[in-house]
């Protein structure tokens, strides 16, 4: 049986690059030209309606046809009686997508393995190899990098220019924050993850595990604050490289798995 196929356009405006799209259809018919999604192909036409509902920010339209974004809101979130902003605003706390599909099992095997051997490695060295010293290489921060860069690799979030990058200067931030704020500790931890995420985002470097780096720099150990700014290079810096290098080997052995998407 054949399929048709369907040319779709995407609002990069209005895409928040969240990989749905990309998920569903895969990455030979859509793929992340830096933080928003782009059409490489036409789709199957089986999968427009999923493809419609899976996008959150209804960027998705079909080429030649009015954008998704006109797309009228649900009639039930508009009461009468309320101000249309005040019915706009409630309205976004609807959604408008759908819960993206689960990954198959080969998929989540493949997350699980990845994400054993990369902790493994880092736990391995801080625990056989530095134990005797007043090095670490392991901080918490590093679960959730293995949530992205084992388990949603498509994401731009779990890009190694994010992986690396947002560690490195969310770490600096959080020396940074808890040597001028250390005496008022509430203020340091506030002003290391807000100011981290300020600058992941200037330096398109956005991590979100490394908002967590920047405050175990202000919440850690007296350990962690004896190492000053080494504590961005080792364990952070070293811990993502190790990281990345499994990322590198795991995730690109199975046929329909590839990673990174970019580099830089
Ligand atoms: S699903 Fe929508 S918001 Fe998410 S990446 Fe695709 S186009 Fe962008």
């Amino acid at each position: 049986m054949t399929d048709t196929a369907t040319a779709i356009t995407i609002d990069r405006t209005l895409c928040r690059g969240c990989g749905n799209c990309m998920g569903l259809a895969g990455d030979t018919c859509i793929t992340m030209a830096g933080h928003a999604a782009a059409p490489v192909s036409e789709i199957p036409a089986r999968l427009l309606d999923s493809l419609l509902d899976v996008c959150p920010a209804h960027a998705i339209s079909v080429a030649g046809q009015a954008g998704a974004a006109a797309i009228a809101l649900p009639a039930h979130a508009a009461a009468p009686a309320m101000p249309p902003a005040l019915a706009a605003y409630f309205a976004k706390m609807l959604g408008g997508g759908v819960c993206p599909p689960a990954a198959d099992v080969q998929d989540i095997a493949w997350s699980w393995l990845g994400s054993f051997l990369g902790i493994a490695a880092v736990a391995f060295v801080n625990f056989n190899l530095l134990g005797g010293t007043d090095l670490l290489l392991l901080i918490g921060s590093f679960g959730a990098s293995a949530v992205l860069i084992y388990g949603a690799i498509k994401s731009p979030l779990a890009q190694p220019r994010n992986l690396l990058g947002g560690h490195v200067i969310s770490a600096l931030i959080g020396v940074a924050a808890w040597q001028l704020l250390g005496p008022v500790p509430w203020l340091a931890a506030a002003v290391a993850v807000s100011t981290a995420i300020a600058a992941m985002h200037a330096t398109r470097t956005l991590h979100p595990p490394g908002g967590a780096t920047a405050l175990i720099a202000v919440i850690g150990s007296g350990k962690v604050h004896a190492l000053g700014y080494m504590y961005a290079f080792v364990p952070v810096g070293l811990g993502a490289v190790i990281m990345l290098a499994i990322a590198l080997a795991v995730n690109n052995i199975p046929q329909g798995r590839r990673y990174p998407d970019f580099w830089f």
